[in-house]
């Protein structure tokens, strides 16, 4: 019987197909075992053969240069019905099924044929591994034995190759699961910090606000106290903001205090902090800056207020100083620069003092 049956024969197909390698290049470790195979039968031609659905396609071969024959010349698609035997055909011209067959009468002539069957572990035949020669003859035992074995090592090959192409699937799933984690923790990582900004941040003025006010003073305070630098601390309280509000309205009393917010920003360097610390007052720490100096800043930020151009009327702020020489807590130096801002407010508003507490 040369045809399998069909279901059967449609689950060796599936089996082939399985393993991928139909019409692949070339291997080296395919091409050895035919070249052990020519050399141990002792045949010009040898062929690891693979019986598709209409050819038998050559995964490595000697001695023959067709990359594949039509399935009806195979004498492999004959050896693949018994795949527990070595197939011999010790003289075709004498064999009814291949007395008349092209690769008989033709071009390579073929005479004598063995075949080892490649016996999956499901038990289908997918080819063979086969030497063929030109002159009649017949395959020692002890041959016959060596083809039945370079026909399992090519199954082991096949396998293998299988099993490497599943691993390499794996890891690609896995390193996709893992680049997938990674966007996740990436994007959680933004939202934490979209959301810490919008807990440090004011809203009206884009200003740090009150709570990191508080967590920026206590660190520059400590640092302060360690380095044994100076620290001061401004306090910025807009005049007669309420009866701009009245006169004016919300809307116009939410833009002074932007523009006031930028008047003082534009003033700070850049390792100083600005805050609004509520209301219309605002906080300046200014880190590693002695008392002079603050002052010159804060002489610079009274008169930015007072120079905003686009307002319904002129604002002017009244600014406290407080200097942490002699200053135990963070707290006390708040306390100190409030005191200073009232000490301007009650001086006449639109200026700058200091309060020395009692020694
Ligand atoms: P002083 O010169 O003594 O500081 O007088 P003042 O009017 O500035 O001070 P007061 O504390 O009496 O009024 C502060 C006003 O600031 C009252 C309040 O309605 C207004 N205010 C506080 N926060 C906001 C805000 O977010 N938007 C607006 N438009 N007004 C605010
Ligand atoms: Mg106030
Ligand atoms: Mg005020």
């Amino acid at each position: 019987m040369l045809d399998l049956q069909k279901p059967e024969e449609n689950a060796r197909l599936q089996d082939l197909r399985s393993f991928n390698i139909l019409d692949t290049p070339a291997e080296e470790a395919y091409d050895d075992v035919v070249r052990l195979a020519s050399f141990i039968c002792d045949t010009p031609i040898a062929l690891i053969s693979l019986v598709d659905e209409d050819r038998q396609w050559f995964k490595a071969r000697v001695g023959l240069g067709a990359m594949e024959t039509p399935r009806g010349q195979a004498f492999c698609a004959h050896a693949i019905t018994h795949p527990d035997v070595v197939m011999q055909v010790p003289d075709a011209q004498k064999d009814p099924r291949f007395a008349t067959n092209p690769l008989v009468t033709g071009d390579p002539n073929i005479r004598f044929y063995a075949g080892a069957p490649l016996v999956t572990a499901s038990g289908a035949a997918l080819g063979t591994v086969c030497v063929i020669d030109s002159v009649p003859r017949e395959l020692t035992e002890r041959q016959s034995e060596a083809l039945k074995a370079l026909s399992r090592q090519v199954v082991q090959l096949l396998a293998l190759r299988r099993a490497n192409a599943e691993l390499e699937l794996l890891t690609r799933a896995n390193s996709a699961r893992q680049q997938q984690m990674e966007n996740h923790q990436r994007r959680i990582e933004e939202l934490n910090q979209e959301l810490q900004e919008q807990t440090l941040t004011d809203a009206l003025t884009a200003l740090k606000n009150r709570r990191a006010f508080d967590a920026l003073l206590t660190t520059e305070y400590a640092r302060s106290q360690r380095s044994k630098s100076p620290l001061c601390l401004l306090m910025v309280d807009a005049d007669q903001f309420k009866p701009y509000n009245d006169a004016f309205g919300h809307v116009a009393g939410d833009q002074a205090l932007m523009l006031i917010a930028l008047a003082i920003k534009s003033q700070a360097r850049a390792y100083d902090h600005v805050a609004r610390y509520g209301g219309e007052e605002f906080c300046v720490i200014l880190p590693d800056t002695r008392l002079q100096d603050s002052l010159i800043v804060a002489e610079r930020i009274r008169e930015a207020i007072k120079g905003i151009v686009g307002l319904r009327r002129a604002m002017t702020a009244s600014i406290g100083v407080a200097y942490s020489e002699g200053v135990t807590t963070a707290k006390r130096l708040v306390e100190l620069a409030d005191r200073a801002m009232y000490l301007a407010k009650q001086g006449g508003r639109d200026r700058v003092e200091v309060f020395q507490p009692p020694p």
